[in-house]
């Protein structure tokens, strides 16, 4: 916290990882003598920089850009850019530091890495969106490359971005090198199912979790928070496994259709029309908008998939839940969950799966997007979509055995965190301190 000062975020994600890591610890004595965890916590390194652009008026607008380089002890650098008001170092981090772990439990051999800008994409025009765009690029490319550090998307980056970014990339450095960023279009080298592999792979999680106890999304009521991509995924598969998702939203309010959300509505008026969420009533006489995107946690359900952002779920909201007779909860969003929030579902005995583990699906078709640009070949959607599903069945499964091993059976916090931490820490011990 001395070193770190104001990062609350930063600070929320290591404590809750090194307090899962205590067993391990206590177990093997070479972590500590190899400086593992002071060493963990300290990026390789963090890039700040200046992103000047100007908007349709012509006036100067500055942002500021952020890369943080995180873990490279098993594979490049990979994770996403946010575009966000709210983004800040201690953001970044935070979530360099989880996707490092998440990364490593995918099975796959990709580092930790996380970047973005406190640019906020919403009221932009395309013509603004996309010199912002370059702008960044023309600094990032300095510190990226295929075998170096691969960026995708996240909140407010999603495949047009990715596209301007790209394109911009290859203007600067010449070439074609589709490796260096994960969430392209399909025409000009990206994946099948990377678009749908978030949402899906969090839907997949949660079915394992919800099988080992007899349990399915059949017949289930589910709640679903945001209307971006993981959200539209998560919806989609949801409902095609017999659950009805009544809810979804964004950060002004909610929606709540009785008769179930439908699917290529929200996706329409979000990956299309670029709409709010409360549009969706114009289209469904049986649903309701309500502002406030927090009250969403009132509504009654089964399962409850958080997917817009950090803290959405805090100690109020996951009690409210309990009382509703919530059974499962799968964190698609990045720490959405407060700690407080995650000790009340524990105690409670609610199924969690949490942020690292169930929402690793994204991150691991981007792995399969990087190795299908090295073959210079494409998968068809049902290979990749295979691949995700049996990469989430292998997550749940390491999860579950390293929480027995270190003796927190069912706790998938702690599986998590130990099954996504012996292999970094053992992979920088083996190439000594670095
Ligand atoms: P999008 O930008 O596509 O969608 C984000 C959604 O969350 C929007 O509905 C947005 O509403 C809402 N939201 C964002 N910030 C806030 C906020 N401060 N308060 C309330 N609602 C908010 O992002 P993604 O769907 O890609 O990402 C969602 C979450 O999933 C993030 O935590 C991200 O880190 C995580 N994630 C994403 C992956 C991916 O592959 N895309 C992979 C793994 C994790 P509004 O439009 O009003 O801002």
């Amino acid at each position: 916290v001395k070193r770190n000062p104001n990062e609350t975020e930063f600070h929320q994600a290591v404590k809750e990882i090194l307090d899962s890591l205590v067993p391990v610890i206590a177990k093997h004595p070479k972590y500590k003598q190899h400086g593992i965890l002071e060493r963990m916590v300290e990026p390789e390194r963090l890039i700040s920089f200046r992103v000047p652009w100007v908007d349709d008026q012509g006036a100067v607008q500055v942002n500021r850009g952020f890369r943080v380089q995180f873990n490279s002890a098993i594979g490049p650098y990979k994770g996403g850019l946010r575009f966000h008001p709210s983004v800040n170092a201690s953001i970044i981090k935070f979530l360099g530091f989880e996707q490092t772990l998440k990364n490593s439990l995918t099975g796959q051999p990709i580092g930790g890495g996380k970047g973005g800008s406190d640019f906020d994409p919403k009221g932009k025009s395309e013509g603004e969106v996309m010199r912002f765009t370059q702008s960044f690029m023309t600094e990032l490319y300095k510190y990226i490359g295929s075998d170096i550090d691969v960026p995708a998307g996240d909140i407010g980056v999603s495949g047009r971005e990715i596209g301007y970014m790209f394109g911009q990339y290859k203007r600067i450095r010449g070439g074609n090198e589709a490796g260096v960023l994960t969430g392209k279009n399909i025409l000009f080298g990206g994946s099948l199912a990377r678009t749908e592999a978030t949402g899906y792979g969090a839907v997949y999680f949660v079915n394992e979790m919800l099988q080992s106890k007899g349990l399915s999304f059949e017949d289930s009521t589910v709640v679903i928070s945001g209307s971006g991509n993981v959200s539209i995924y998560a919806i989609q598969k949801a409902t095609q496994l017999g659950a009805k998702v009544v809810a979804c939203s964004d950060s002004n309010g909610y929606v709540y259709d009785k008769d179930g959300i439908k699917f290529e509505t929200v996706q329409r008026l979000k990956e299309v029309e670029r709409k709010r969420i409360s549009e969706y009533v114009n289209e469904h006489p049986s649903a309701v908008y309500v502002e406030g995107c927090q009250n969403i946690w009132t509504i009654p359900c089964d399962i409850a998939l958080p997917c817009a952002t950090q803290n959405e779920i805090n100690e109020a909201s996951a009690r409210l839940l309990v009382a509703n007779g919530v059974k499962a909860i799968g964190e698609g969003a990045n720490m959405p969950s407060t700690l407080e929030a995650i000790d009340v579902f524990l105690q409670n005995d609610v199924l969690f799966g949490p942020a690292k583990a169930a929402n690793a699906g994204g991150v691991a078709v981007s792995a399969l997007e990087m190795a299908q640009n090295s073959m210079r070949y494409q998968w068809h959607f049902h290979e990749v979509d295979d691949k995700l599903h049996e990469i989430m069945k292998n997550i749940y499964r390491n999860s579950v055995a390293a929480a027995q091993e270190y003796g927190y059976p069912g706790n998938l916090v702690v599986g998590a965190n130990i099954a996504g931490f012996i292999k970094v820490a053992d992979s920088m011990i083996a190439q000594g301190v670095i």
